[in-house]
């Protein structure tokens, strides 16, 4: 028999399982070892044996190994050897490096792998979806993805999106009903529910039928393994630019090595000297180092709660210029607690702090017993029987399971005496329509003792008034007149101006038929029962964050569902309105195109009553402005604006798997804050880019030009090839490394962001390399000059002079590249890794100098002291020539 086949009650039996306690960890431990894990197979990865081999595939290198293995068989032996290891390093750097990012790749995807909750030894406990095994029992709701293929066994109001696996984009419908047909297909299995497939609207139980491969999806997991690339903005321009620099390169390397010849040098030494110089020119290690970089901030931003899901949302981070945030847990703290409850014109407020369930209620000073006064005991009854949440206690701390709206109402009605247990004596639920956030409400069928059957409804106070025809006032049920209606309204005012978080909780009669209406046909001709306003405080570090984020250039704009007043007075509190910025509700945004919108869109700082889809034109009448949007958004209903953002963002405790899956960063904590520190690592991210392509590029363009100019003057090589290639292994590439670990510089959130499609060689970074690049070349080939005078019958020596130089020059050069302003704008020791690299550098290099074992292969000879003096004296002018400028107000 097959699963949908059977009834419920015999797959339980079938799959040796208990509905009501799960699994126990025993048992999973002898399935798990019969089924293995829930994860599909993966395509095979390149292997690691090929990825070090392409590490020598470029072309340059190619001709290099070919070059050293002909100077090998005329009997260089030493030169061809020490190339060849250099050479080999080189590629266990490179091999290193592509091993590191895409380790740190696959680690990213692991941490945004998906979780499913799933009742285990009797609890219900979230699992990553990778450990779930047959006869394991899940629950989901709406937004989340399947984790396996389920039987269902509860369905409320289920229904399933199975695009992905029948190509059919209408959410079915689901049941639990067994299935007797004789042939069906996976579309009309309604009591199934298929791994990968997304639940749009309601929520359910299931036990775990197949996992993994033996899934629906898993028969067809080889159409869906498809790359997704990885590739950011920069790094493509990068392969752009790459190529410039490959032909540039070459071409000056072409230039030095014909000057040479026709200087009178010999051709097999230029050839040698040429193609090393190509090597060493080309900046073939650049994309590594920018996958590294990038890769070791995505890690730092994990440190601060953020995921990135998607690489180039790392650089698009900096670019950032407005932050549209979901009030509720972002900007707030989600720790409602209701402190007024209204109720035929009477206010009472509520004592107690928290989810504490201890408090008094007073209406002005006088104490009184909700549970003695019907409208306000039907109040907060009403409002506990349409609820889902729990109030659950660890080390005498309370906390809530589920939505904390609901759980403010779950404690109010507690602080007063009402369990729910026991009204559900008195009360069975029969059907229930969820919440949503665009019909902003939620209600119940209920059927009391005496059978009498009625639905309660609560919600946003103005949707529920609306829909309500009568009224509960003074102890009678009466028309909701327009003196009655104008009472009402006002105490709605009243509590959202009071930064109050407001629901409304009505109910009416129903006759039998009613559970089979739809149900829009039911949520009608409401009796309005009363209103319960609760605190939800601002998190206390988000009226800094944004500030902070003011000052980088960012406006904060708040989304949210509440009430006008509150999202106002919440606003004020954290600065996000400051002077005249306007608030614009949900129905004004529906009425306006997106071109409208645009018009007044930059002036507006909240957004209030607004639904998921409003969202959507908000990101487009900004991004039509020429903003680089991020945007917030936890809901099923979200994803399209999370979609469409430049930024989607999505948080990590109450989003939904939609919702996260549209993202490209996920908030660990939920918290405006978060998105703040990853806008500053962004913005870090991108200037260590920078800065250590300046540096290298520089370096490149020094080495260039060193043996291009000795060449024009007709004199010998100042640097032989093997000191060429140390100096683009050594001095090339560790304090590259380290550059792209450097701290932010200061005034980082002090600048207005970057245009997105700004140059990498813009704000006067071309410039840079070029001149000290120029620099550096001129004061080695200086050096080399003067050293070949003085020891005019000793080449080596003044080679070893020029090699220190051109060392020493890019080693201090470094520290230059660490700021945008100069050298002398930070404390030149404040990144440890640059330190510790520059003295690991110069130690080789002392090394490579004196040892009398190195100095035959690197042709170098030991250097006097005072010859040392000139070496540093040179080597810093490149840096601190140009950094006078910076005095005088003008650095480029
Ligand atoms: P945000 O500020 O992040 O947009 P929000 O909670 O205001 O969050 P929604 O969750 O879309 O936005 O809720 C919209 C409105 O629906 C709320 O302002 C509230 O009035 C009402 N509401 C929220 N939760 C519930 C619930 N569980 N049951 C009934 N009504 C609710």
């Amino acid at each position: 028999m097959k699963y949908h086949e059977m009834e419920e009650r015999d797959i339980e039996k079938g799959l040796d399982t208990n509905y009501n306690e799960g699994l126990s960890s025993n048992r999973i431990q002898t399935i798990r070892k019969k089924v293995g894990y829930n994860e599909l197979a993966e395509v095979e990865k390149q292997s690691l044996l090929l990825l070090f081999f392409s590490q020598f595939k470029d072309f340059m290198v190619l001709v290099l190994l070919a070059a050293t293995l002909i100077s090998g068989l005329l009997g260089e032996y030493i030169d061809s050897i020490a190339i060849m290891a250099i050479v080999l390093i080189n590629g266990i750097l490179g091999f290193y490096q592509e091993r590191k990012a895409e380790k740190s790749l696959q680690a990213l995807k692991q941490l945004s792998a998906p979780q499913v909750l799933v009742m285990r030894d009797g609890k219900w406990i979230k699992i990553p979806s990778r450990d779930v095994v047959p006869g394991d029992i899940l629950k989901f709701q709406s937004g989340d993805r399947i984790g396996a293929d389920v039987r269902l066994i509860d369905a409320v109001n289920l229904e399933i999106e199975e695009s992905a696996l029948t190509g059919e984009s209408v959410p079915v419908s689901k049941n639990t009903e067994p299935i007797k047909a004789a042939h069906v297909n996976l579309g009309d299995m309604h009591n199934m529910a298929f791994m990968g497939t997304m639940v749009t609207r309601g929520h359910g139980l299931g036990v775990v039928t197949s996992i993994g491969m033996n899934t629906a999806m898993g028969k067809i997991a080889d159409l869906l393994q498809s790359a997704e690339t990885m590739e950011t903005p920069l790094q493509r321009r990068l392969e752009q630019l790459g190529k410039i620099l490959i032909s540039a390169a070459l071409l000056l390397t072409l230039l030095v090595v014909s000057i040479g010849i026709l200087q009178g040098h010999d051709m097999y030494t230029m050839f040698l000297a040429g193609v090393s110089l190509a090597v060493a020119a080309i900046p073939e290690g650049l994309p590594a180092i920018v996958t590294v970089a990038l890769s070791l901030g995505v890690q730092r931003m994990i440190r601060k709660k953020a995921i990135v899901r998607k690489l180039p949302a790392v650089e698009t981070l900096g670019c950032a210029s407005v932050i549209c945030s979901d009030k509720t847990g972002t900007l707030t703290q989600n720790k409602m607690t209701v402190t007024h409850l209204w109720s035929g014109g009477k206010t009472v407020t509520v004592s107690g702090t928290g989810y504490n369930p201890e408090g008094c209620f007073y209406i002005g000073e006088r104490r009184i017993y909700p549970l003695e006064d019907v409208p306000f005991k039907q109040l907060l009854s009403y409002g506990l029987l349409c609820n889902h949440a729990n109030l659950v206690t660890k080390e005498e701390e309370y906390s809530i399971e589920g939505d904390p709206t609901e759980g403010a109402m779950l404690v109010a009605s507690l602080k007063a005496g009402l369990q729910k247990d026991s009204l559900l004596k008195s009360y069975t639920i029969e059907k229930e329509i969820p919440f949503d956030s665009k019909r902003k409400m939620m209600s119940v069928i209920v059927k009391d003792e005496y059978g009498k059957r009625f639905l309660i409804t609560k919600g946003a106070p103005d949707v529920i008034f609306n829909l309500s025809e009568s009224i509960f006032w003074n102890g009678k049920l009466q028309y909701m007149s327009e003196k009655l209606s104008h009472q009402v309204n006002q105490a709605i005012t009243q509590l959202a101006a009071g930064a109050l978080r407001t629901i409304a909780v009505a109910y009416k009669p129903l006759d039998s038929h009613a559970a089979f209406k739809k149900e829009f046909e039911l949520e009608n001709n409401l009796t309005f029962l009363g209103l319960q306003g609760m605190i939800d405080p601002p998190r206390p570090e988000v009226k800094e964050a944004v500030k902070e984020c003011r000052e980088a250039g960012i406006k904060t704009v708040m989304i949210t569902g509440d009430h006008l007043l509150t999202a106002k007075a919440i606003a004020h509190q954290l600065g996000i309105i400051k002077g005249n910025e306007k608030v614009l509700e949900g129905s004004e945004l529906s009425r306006m195109e997106v071109k409208e919108l645009e018009e007044v869109v930059e002036d507006v700082a909240v957004f209030a009553r607004v639904s998921p889809e409003h969202k959507l034109k908000i990101v487009k009448a900004l991004q039509n402005k020429g903003h680089v949007v991020a945007m917030t958004g936890d809901g099923v209903n979200d994803a399209p604006a999370i979609k469409a953002a430049d930024i989607g963002i999505a948080m990590g405790i109450t989003g939904t798997d939609v919702a996260k899956e549209a993202s490209s960063l996920v908030l660990l904590d939920d918290n405006f804050n978060t998105i703040k520190a990853a806008i500053g690592e962004g913005r870090n991210i991108y200037e260590n880019i920078r800065k250590f392509i300046r540096y290298l590029l520089a370096s490149n363009v020094g080495e260039i030009l060193v043996m291009l100019f000795a060449m024009i003057l007709a004199l010998p090589l100042p640097l032989v090839p093997i000191q060429i290639l140390w100096v683009n292994l050594v001095t090339d590439g560790l304090p590259a490394m380290a550059l792209g670990l450097d701290k932010p510089e200061e005034n980082v959130m002090k600048q207005r962001p970057r245009h997105p499609r700004e140059g990498v060689f813009a704000r006067g970074l071309g410039w840079k390399v070029v001149s000290r690049g120029f620099l550096i070349g001129m004061v080695t080939l200086i050096a080399f000059i003067f050293a070949y005078n003085q020891h005019q019958d000793n080449l080596p020596y003044a080679q070893t002079v020029a090699f220190a130089t051109l060392v020493m020059a890019q080693l201090i050069h470094v520290f230059d590249c660490r700021s945008e302003r100069s050298v002398l704008a930070r404390n030149p020791f404040g990144n440890q890794y640059l330190v510790w690299a520059v003295i690991s550098s110069i130690i080789l290099m002392i090394m490579v100098i004196y040892l009398p074992m190195l100095q035959p292969i690197f042709h170098t000879v030991s250097i006097s002291m005072k010859d040392w003096l000139l070496i540093i004296g040179l080597s810093s002018l490149p840096t601190f020539l140009l950094a006078g400028s910076f005095f005088a107000g003008k650095s480029k």
